[in-house]
């Protein structure tokens, strides 16, 4: 019996696909996976258009507005990091006082991985706003600190 030259599981010599990994295990089968997700790919990108000028055109109107929500998506992230960053080092230079921690809690919350791991146990990712709400709460409350202490 032969083995999959992926992950060496044994294959049936009748299979096309690894019942393990799914790699594909004939030139054909590997051709038509090529297809298959180049087919994908392209729906993804152009919504179906098959390849005519009316496909095209349409494919073009799509793209500036899911240009324009990625790069609001990338300045918020960005924005994210170095609010957050720049929180907690400052925060760190005030340690041990004691609004350092609020502080500290404040930058790690709108560090953009925080919104991945919290919705693990949530079910689904927190709303950037909420998570910029929390931070705007720490922040305070690591302010109203240093001006009463
Ligand atoms: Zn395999």
């Amino acid at each position: 019996m032969p083995s999959c030259p992926r992950c060496d599981a044994p294959v049936d010599d009748e299979a096309r696909y690894c019942a393990q990994c799914g790699a594909p295990q004939t030139e054909d089968a590997a051709e038509e996976l090529d297809e298959y997700v180049q087919r994908q790919a392209e729906q993804v990108a152009g919504g179906g258009g098959g390849g005519s000028e009316g496909g095209e055109s349409s494919a073009s109107d799509a793209f500036p507005s899911m240009e324009e929500l990625s790069d609001r998506e990338q300045l918020w992230r960005r924005g994210s990091y170095v609010v957050g960053y720049g929180t907690v080092v400052i925060a760190l230079t005030r340690v041990p006082a004691p609004e350092s921690w609020p502080l500290i809690l404040a930058g790690i919350a709108i560090l953009p991985p925080i919104r991945r791991l919290t919705a693990e146990p949530l079910g689904s990712p927190l709303k950037r706003e909420v998570m910029a709400g929390i931070y705007a709460v720490f922040a305070l409350i690591g302010i109203a600190l240093f001006v009463v202490l």
